[in-house]
């Protein structure tokens, strides 16, 4: 079993015999033990999970609707009213089981409820694998606006299980492999070269590479928990890509993009900005957008997106002093945090992308 040892917030990976968990329940020894699940992880990963952790009687499962437009305070509402009228206590566990929905919300909802309940990451999505589950971040939106009420407070354990991934829907396993390529691109151009070869198919290199992209993420978090500094590299393609990602929620006439479709566009945009102002090389810029293109939908912004996806940047949780800030690259592995772009830069970061044209 591969493990990332920690007091808080330590990872096990495949740990088939479940001795991770048994070892933090003892040390834990929770009053009770509340298992969050939307409805699709309640049908694929619940059984599974129960089967292999004996919890079946000893656990009360809240369920929530699956989807961002869920990931609100009216949802957080509804989980703090069943833990407080099943009698949680300050001693109950909560075990996430789920995506980045599940153990943001869940995350932020032990994290309040009686200002602290301790709770366990379980993640089923790839995109929660290799980054919602693993540092800390927790919390959910306000209105159509991305993450904008939360905490950093790292779990008791995360347990990353690739087995989840098999019942994961192809277009959610590609938003995840989204965040990879993010690691990748702030990484080393090796890490990024190596994940052109991901397949589910090959379960011995899916586990390796999941399980690079978790060190990757690990090793920047533990540096800077409260990003301060190195971990901004890890919103990198997020400043676009959040505003986009809100702007199609919450504009009935654009298609609703999943988190890492929205992401893998803010990433092209961002190394087009990075190749006219840190001079990223145009050739890698090319060939970077040919591998996010083959993947993810394009999106047709008229200027009129355009204008309101630049108006919800003020929104950035990166800004100061009312000024954007974008975290950029000089070359892979070589980010460059609070860069100053201009409106006009991001229109033609846009055109770049309208234009471009697939080998
Ligand atoms: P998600 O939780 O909505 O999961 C995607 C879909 O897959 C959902 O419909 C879910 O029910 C389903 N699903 C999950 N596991 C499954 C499985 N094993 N089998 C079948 N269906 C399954 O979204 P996500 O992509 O996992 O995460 C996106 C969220 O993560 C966003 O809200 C984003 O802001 C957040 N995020 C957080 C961090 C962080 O550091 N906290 C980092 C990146 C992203």
């Amino acid at each position: 079993m591969l493990q990332i040892e920690k007091d808080k917030g330590a990872i096990y990976f495949n740990n088939d015999d479940g001795s991770a968990l048994k070892k933090t329940l003892e040390k834990l020894v929770p009053s009770s033990i509340f298992i969050l699940v939307d409805s699709h992880t309640n049908t694929h990963c619940l059984p599974q999970f129960l089967d292999k952790t004996g919890l079946k009687d000893n656990a009360t499962v809240i369920q929530i609707t699956p989807g961002e437009e869920y990931k609100n305070i009216t949802t957080c509402l509804e989980v703090w009213n069943i833990l407080s009228q099943k009698g949680a206590d300050r001693s109950s566990l909560l075990i996430n089981l789920g995506g980045g929905v599940v153990t943001d919300l869940g995350g932020f909802v032990a994290s309040t409820f009686m200002r602290g309940i301790a709770f366990i990451n379980v993640p089923t999505s790839l995109l929660a694998m290799v980054d919602a589950s693993v540092g800390g971040k927790n919390g959910v939106d306000l209105g159509t606006l991305k993450n904008q009420i939360g905490i950093i407070n790292n779990p008791e354990i995360v347990l990353v299980n690739t087995s989840f991934l098999n019942s994961l829907p192809d277009n959610e396993i590609n938003s995840g492999f989204a965040e990879m390529l993010k690691h990748g691109l702030i990484s080393s151009k090796k890490y990024w070269k190596d994940l052109q070869d991901f397949s589910l198919k090959n379960k011995e290199i899916t586990n390796r590479l999941v399980w690079q992209s978790i060190l990757i993420k690990n090793e920047i978090v533990t540096k800077d928990p409260f990003e301060k500094k190195e971990r901004k590299a890890l919103n990198y393609g997020h400043t676009l890509g959040h505003a986009i990602e809100s702007y199609c929620l919450s504009n009935p006439s654009k298609e609703k993009l999943l988190h890492g479709e929205a992401i893998a566009i803010g990433m092209i945009l961002a190394t087009y900005i990075s190749s006219e102002i840190l001079k990223f090389d145009k050739t890698e810029l090319s060939q970077i957008t040919q591998i996010f293109l083959k993947r993810y939908p394009k999106v047709n912004f008229t200027n009129n997106d355009i204008e309101a996806i630049i108006q919800l940047l003020k929104h950035d949780k990166k800004n100061r002093n009312g000024q954007v800030r974008f975290v950029l690259l000089r070359d892979y592995g070589e980010s460059q945090n609070d860069s100053i772009v201009d409106n006009a830069l991001i229109f033609s970061a846009f055109e770049f992308y309208k234009n471009f044209t697939l080998n």
